[in-house]
């Protein structure tokens, strides 16, 4: 690959910010004090075409950290709305973040680089502008984590601390992320133009989303009933990806959802650990509306409000037949969902073929695993040393249940299956490591890393971020970042101010 030799080589375009007003605002960063580089990741570095020591100069970190202006940016920060627990909210909008500019690269496509945390804007409320290091820690580390994992997300370029004060519970430090997608609307940048009855708006987006980042569509007879349903779909699929590797997003508000099916916006987000399918990681969610095993379910609701937003775009009357056309796209969702999940649970358990009790093996194994809090993440990858013709490797898997001999019943019928394809234990196993990570983003591990780096070291945020840029490999010397949560760690609440 040609390496750039500086960010002011990078080609922009900035097409988010050349739509008309009312899509956008136009702001400037108001700058930290005392802004430091705390890390870049090279796996996003790559996505530009730069090495992370071209990204350290002084002057590209000038230019990321929103201290001087990047001489082809052009930031703006965007306009959108959403419902919020189930309420709508007529205007949101990037109230701490902007986009920056939008980087066209020859082999990775387009990437809008937004700052979050960067100061105020048109849309900040009664906010302040403002991003804490532990939650910009967080969402770095889970955005390159979620990536490694296979699963589509919004990227993280690098992240920077700063002396300036933010107050939440308490006195906090400032921090800026420099977060990257090839596009960050929302499904709530539709509704904002709906219920304002901008219908012609409402247009201009949908033809901007195809044009932009589903060309694909673009000579269809229906390219925006199209978009809708490639949406419902890539949407199914990400529920399923969160739902297999126990990520929790906590804030699945439609504001946070993003019109390209990534993983948007980090907040109180957890990894299951001892399972347990009711976990509300948002300790503001009393409800429990965003509960783990409610994300599909929401999934399917937060689409049901882009398809009511898009009906006008469905059909010209968008009276009867647009809201025909709507349910039969939302009809997608529910088979490309069970597909995804039913398809990643065979893949999870080492099963070649398909058979039509896999689910049900599966169910019986989540349902064990639950009664008896069993680790989500290490259960699945150790389940990989089973074999076939003996019981010799079982005692490790065994101790992990309450109830033993309800596991061994399992183990039983879990081995007669992978008998009837010959499975073969080498093969298995290797296939079985490949979807089911050694390391995810664990709370307390994050946890470790940011009370380090409020202290003023960085290590602790750079070799999480190496271990969990490569989750499926077994990593010599890293067993710890494996471990079940110590019990100092067991109750950890993750704020959700942030
Ligand atoms: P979130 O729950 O983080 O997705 O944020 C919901 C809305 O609140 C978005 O419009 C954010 O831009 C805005 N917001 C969150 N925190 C702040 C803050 N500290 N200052 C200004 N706006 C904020
Ligand atoms: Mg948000």
């Amino acid at each position: 690959m040609r390496r750039m030799t500086s960010l002011a080589d990078l080609k922009f375009d900035n097409s988010f910010a050349a739509l008309p007003e009312g899509f956008h605002s136009r702001v400037t960063p108001s700058p930290l004090a005392g802004t430091h580089l705390i890390s870049v990741s090279p796996a996003s570095a790559a996505l530009l075409e730069m090495t992370p020591e071209q990204l350290c100069s002084e002057q590209a970190m000038a230019w990321l950290s929103g201290q001087i202006p990047l001489p082809d940016g052009d930031p703006v920060a965007m306009c959108y709305a959403g419902h919020q627990f189930g309420y709508y909210v007529p205007q949101l909008g990037d109230g701490r973040a902007l986009i920056l500019g939008e980087v066209c690269t020859g082999s990775s496509g387009h990437w809008e680089l937004q700052l979050k945390g960067s100061g105020l804007t048109p849309y900040s409320r009664e906010g302040d502008g403002r991003a804490v290091l532990r939650s910009s820690i967080r969402e770095y580390l889970c955005s390159e984590a979620m990536h490694a994992l296979g699963i589509p997300t919004t990227r993280a370029l690098c992240l920077f601390g700063s002396e300036e004060p933010v107050y939440r519970e308490g006195l906090e430090r400032g921090a800026l992320l420099v977060r990257m997608a090839p596009s960050h609307v929302r499904f709530g940048s539709f509704e904002v133009f709906y219920y304002r009855q901008r219908f012609d708006r409402l247009r201009q987006l949908a033809d901007y989303v195809v044009d932009h980042d589903y060309p694909h569509l673009c000579d269809l007879a229906e390219p925006h009933a199209a978009l809708l349903g490639e949406i419902i779909q890539r949407t199914a699929t990400l529920m399923a990806q969160w739902q297999l590797v126990g990520f929790a997003h906590g804030v699945m508000n439609t504001d946070n959802m993003s019109a390209l099916g990534l993983t948007l916006d980090y907040g109180p987000f957890g990894f299951m650990e001892a399972y347990e399918p009711g976990l509300i990681c948002n300790h503001s969610d009393y409800q429990g509306r965003y509960a783990f095993d409610q994300q599909p379910a929401i999934g399917l609701w937060n689409l049901t409000r882009l398809a009511q937003a898009m009906l006008p775009l469905l059909d010209a009357d968008h009276g009867e037949t647009a809201a025909e056309r709507a349910h039969e796209l939302l009809d997608l969702y529910k088979p490309a969902l069970s597909e995804a999940y039913i398809g990643g649970l065979r893949a999870k358990l080492g099963l070649r073929d398909a058979q039509a009790d896999d689910y049900a093996l599966a169910q019986r194994l989540l349902d064990l695993m639950a009664d008896d809090k069993v680790d989500f993440t290490n259960l699945f990858r150790d389940l990989a040393d089973l074999q076939v013709a003996s019981d010799d490797q079982d005692a490790a898997l065994r101790q992990r249940f309450a109830d033993r001999a309800r596991f061994d019943a399992w183990a039983a019928d879990y081995r007669a299956r992978l008998r009837q394809e010959q499975s073969v234990d080498s093969e298995r196993r290797a296939a079985m490591h490949a979807v089911n990570p050694r390391y995810v983003l664990r709370n307390y591990l994050a946890q470790q890393a940011i009370e380090q780096a409020e202290q003023g070291d960085y290590s602790e945020v750079e070799r999480l971020l190496t271990v969990l840029l490569r989750p499926f490999d077994d990593q010599p010397g890293m067993a710890a970042y494996a471990a079940e949560p110590p019990d100092w760690a067991r109750d950890l609440a993750v704020s959700c101010s942030s």
